[in-house]
């Protein structure tokens, strides 16, 4: 099962299951509430013109105004960008924020693009589904290959319709333009603080622990960082989207950036073994964090898996399949959306701030996400040791729960 939309459905049925979710709620939250498809023609520096697909989905907005990432990506689809706003509406919930979910996607590969073409891509999305959007309707954020600058851009596209400044349309903004400070590395930070809490619970010492990392972007780059940091564990393994890297001496995430910064990829960093991305899933190593794409932990490698932990900064690594596989094999799993939810927690704060034309300081932001995962990972934690049940289950039964209330308290479904 390979489709991300089947797996974010599939699921949800177990979830509901075990909820015991009437069918009629159950029916009316395996599917996003509304989709926008838009064609987004762009004029490339050739002079000719270029018109791409993008999308935004509304899954769920009982609980607030729905909230999620844009993605540019060559392999986008309908379905993974269906799949992704479910997981928002999920993400949301289970970290208790007055936010729905949705998200946004582009099918175009930004690689292969001008700054120039990427600037009026970016605009041109934005015209596109700004009559779908807006504050207090459906706020888009950053996701894989969408950066603060086109964030900024798409801002500055919004308030040119609007004829005001409004820079709660969007989050992710640089700092210097409403941005929220913290937000840059928000998503590995709030797994961080959750990875903390995991280890406490299975008594695992970070300090002396090792790890890989899958995926270099802004949640593996920050997560290298930052569990060296924080914990002083040791990474003995990264990648990208072209390979990975290892050396069981510990890599210096100082050293790796500037190398990558420099060459724009990892392999041939010196004095490291190369090694392919499906090796780098199955090291002897006590943590494991995904953070590139979906489906990357199947029901083929689950049960190589080495690592205590898996702490999700992907959102959809790991198969339903695997999902089972793991728990079988004690392989605790943080998963995807509570993992990663620091990203949209601090994305919330922004939104907080710009609602109130005021700014908090880096240590403010970082002590209310700290507080706000601790509490979600010890509910789901609970939930988890109430149930043994699998972690991923033990979220989802709170975050459904959560949004199905919302959606019956409303009127929109349930018995009467
Ligand atoms: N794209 C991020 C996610 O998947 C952040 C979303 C947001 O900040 O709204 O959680």
């Amino acid at each position: 099962m390979a489709n991300p939309f089947q797996i974010a459905q599939a699921q949800l049925d177990e979830a509901a299951k075990a909820l015991d979710l009437p069918s009629d709620v159950h029916e009316f939250l395996r599917e996003p509430m509304a989709e926008l498809w838009v064609r987004i023609p762009v004029r490339m520096d050739s002079g000719q013109v270029k018109t791409f697909q993008g999308f935004r989905i509304q899954y769920n907005w009982s609980r607030g105004p729905c909230k999620g990432g844009i993605r540019f990506h060559p392999e986008e689809t309908v379905d993974t960008v269906r799949a992704l706003s479910a997981w928002m509406t999920w993400k949301t919930a289970v970290m208790d924020l007055p936010l729905g979910g949705g998200k946004g996607g582009v099918i175009c590969d930004p690689k292969s693009l001008s700054q120039a073409e990427l600037e009026r891509l970016s605009r041109g999305y934005m015209r596109a589904v700004a009559r779908f959007i807006g504050p207090e309707i459906d706020v888009p954020a950053p996701d894989v290959y969408t950066t603060p600058q086109i964030m900024a851009w798409m801002m500055d596209e919004y308030e040119a319709m609007e004829m005001r400044h409004r820079p709660g349309i969007i989050t992710g903004k640089p700092v210097h333009l409403g941005g929220s400070e913290g937000r840059g590395d928000a998503t590995a930070r709030g797994g961080m603080y959750a990875l903390r809490e995991a280890a406490k619970v299975l008594r695992l010492d970070l300090s002396t622990s090792n790890a890989a990392i899958q995926g270099y972007g802004n949640a593996g780059s920050h997560a290298h960082h930052l569990i060296t940091e924080l914990f002083g564990t040791r990474v003995v393994a990264v990648s990208d989207s072209k390979g990975a890297i290892y050396d069981p001496n510990g890599l210096s995430p100082v050293d790796v950036a500037e190398y990558k910064q420099r060459t724009g990829r990892l392999s041939g960093f010196p004095g490291a073994k190369e090694i392919s991305n499906e090796e780098l899933l199955t090291l002897d190593v006590d943590v494991l964090i995904p953070s590139a794409l979906e489906n990357v932990i199947t029901e083929k490698n689950a049960c190589d898996v080495k690592a205590k932990i898996i702490a999700e900064l992907a959102n959809g690594p790991t198969t339903p399949e695997a999902d089972h596989l793991l728990f079988k094999n004690n392989v605790y799993v943080i998963p995807d959306f509570l993992c990663n939810a620091g990203g949209v927690t601090v994305s919330y704060y922004e939104q907080v701030q710009n609602a109130s034309n005021d700014r908090w300081k880096e240590a403010e932001v970082y002590a209310r996400l700290d507080e706000a995962m601790t509490r979600a990972f010890h509910s789901v934690n609970e939930m988890r040791e109430k149930h043994r049940a699998h972690t991923r289950l033990a979220a989802y039964l709170i975050a459904v729960d959560r949004v199905a209330k919302a959606s019956v308290d409303r009127g929109w479904v349930g018995k009467r």
